[in-house]
């Protein structure tokens, strides 16, 4: 995933950030228990380890951590990032927000995280591959791992490849597990993967975006036109994540007026192809000097600049308490996690902007990985079972209407109509349901009560009533 810069921001710990924003929500929850909004908030099990790996001739000691928030429900779930700002405090932060988005998006599962401190840019491929597998090794060892157990995912910094090294050295360990390849999620489509993993974050926000444009009463509220045809927006951060958000954005009407990356950022107010910037970076190695586009050298200054809709792709605390002031858009949706500190929240709701809260906004990934690992445990394809039912089944309605009317559909409505779901399209649909659904949840809380002002209190209001009934069901042992 890609990394943009990150301003001169004060200090935080992003875990306290987290627990602040927590606090402020927990009055407005059914939950009455001190000790129990207590259990919820606390981190259940951190592993930090230091392991050795052999980099060309010399021993490294690589620092790593896997932490699971939640076990209110198991597996526990969430990515593994590489990066060199990985710290214990930063994947607690993490997990914490995992179980909350899944409590959010009812994907039935606890929340973790896992890091490893380091560069991926500055290792090659061999190097990768043999961290990857000790880190593997040692959850095995500590029983960290495992389709019911916790199950990890890409993040930032890692991606299939680097899943594809996990469930292969978690199977040769664990020698006839017949669901191993549950062990983690996003994995390519060959190892047990999933149709439809790698855009799922991108599109997830997309869909989630969309359906707010689309709430009337929220955009008469905001004073905003219905729908997102009339939409600019700017992406930061041109990763996984960022790319699709930003394509699929274009693809559903809006104009996609800048993006930045951590070289810089290009902004044209008549709109620009993502597809094309990309084969630009590719080629150029820059975002910079895309055609028609103006640079701007600082990548930071494109959170600035007017637009409807801002989408925050990269890292944590990216828009603060010194720019906040200065964002312009009315709607930010944090497809990445913890872009916003609690002082640049308030700012821009005091403004008058909406802001879609990550634990929902970039909920899709979990939420293709959950349908990933229930492939693994079932052993079979979606779609594979009634594919053809459904097009036999299309092809007799369609028979029955032409008979009955005596007119014929074209040859391409007739392909529209037949369509039996492919796995890719049972995916998505899926995605697509559980983001509006997990929307209009949010809203309809946010909107019952006026003395929550901000949609992510609305998002942990709903996110703890779920952690807590489960936490009450669960009883707490005497
Ligand atoms: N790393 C992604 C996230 O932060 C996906 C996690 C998963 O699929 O388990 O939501």
């Amino acid at each position: 995933m890609a990394k943009a810069s990150k301003s001169a921001a004060p200090h935080y710990s992003f875990f306290t950030s987290v627990e602040r924003n927590f606090d402020k929500a927990a009055p407005f929850t059914n939950i009455k228990d001190k000790g129990i909004l207590e259990q919820i908030k606390a981190c259940n099990s951190i592993y930090s380890m230091k392991f050795p790996v052999k980099i060309g001739d010399k021993v490294d000691v690589i620092e790593a951590y896997r932490v699971q928030h939640s076990h209110h429900k198991l597996p526990v779930k969430g990515g593994i990032r590489f990066s060199m700002d990985v710290n214990q405090d930063e994947v607690m932060a993490l997990a914490a927000l995992m179980t909350y988005k899944c409590a959010i998006v009812n994907v039935p599962f606890g929340g973790a995280k896992g890091g490893i401190k380091i560069d991926p840019k500055k290792l090659s491929a061999y190097d990768l591959e043999k961290i990857t597998r000790r880190y593997t090794a040692e959850l095995v060892k500590k029983n960290f791992i495992g389709p019911g157990i916790d199950v990890p995912a890409p993040d930032y910094g890692t991606g299939p490849r680097e899943m594809s090294w996990i469930v292969d050295t978690y199977m040769s360990l664990r020698p006839g597990e017949i669901d191993a390849a549950g062990c983690v999620t996003g994995k390519p489509v060959t190892q047990g993967g999933v149709r439809g993993r790698t855009e799922a974050t991108g599109l997830g926000v997309y869909y989630g975006v969309r359906e707010m444009c689309n709430d009337t009463e929220m955009m008469k509220r905001m004073k905003m036109t219905v729908g997102l045809s009339d939409k600019t927006v700017i992406v930061q951060g041109l990763g996984n994540v960022g790319y699709h958000a930003a394509k699929f954005f274009m693809e559903g009407g809006a104009s996609v007026v800048a993006l930045a990356e951590y070289e810089g950022a290009i902004y044209n107010p008549k709109g620009l192809d993502v597809d094309a910037v990309v084969t630009h970076r590719k080629k150029t190695g820059s975002i910079l000097n895309f055609p028609g586009a103006k640079n701007l050298k600082k990548s930071a200054e494109a959170l600035e600049l007017e637009c409807d809709i801002l989408v925050p792709a990269a890292l944590e605390n990216v828009i603060n308490g010194d720019n906040a002031p200065r964002v312009k858009a009315r709607i930010v949706a944090e497809a990445a996690n913890g872009p916003l500190t609690p002082e640049a929240d308030a700012i821009l709701t005091k403004k008058g902007s909406v802001v879609i809260p990550d634990m929902y906004i970039n909920a899709g990934g979990v939420t293709v990985s959950y349908f990933e690992w229930l492939k693994n445990l079932s052993h079979v394809r979606y779609g594979r079972m009634e594919k053809r039912f459904s097009e036999n089944m299309n092809q007799n309605i369609l028979g029955s209407i032409e008979n009955l009317t005596g007119k014929k559909v074209t040859a391409a409505e007739r392909k529209i109509i037949l369509h039996g779901p492919d796995e890719v399209d049972l995916v998505h649909s899926g995605l697509e349901d559980t983001m509006m659904g997990s929307y209009h949840e949010i809203r309809d809380e946010w909107m019952a009560n006026k003395k929550i002002n901000d949609m992510r209190s609305a998002a942990f209001v709903c996110a703890i009533n779920k952690v807590g009934v489960s936490y009450m069901e669960l009883g707490i042992f005497p």
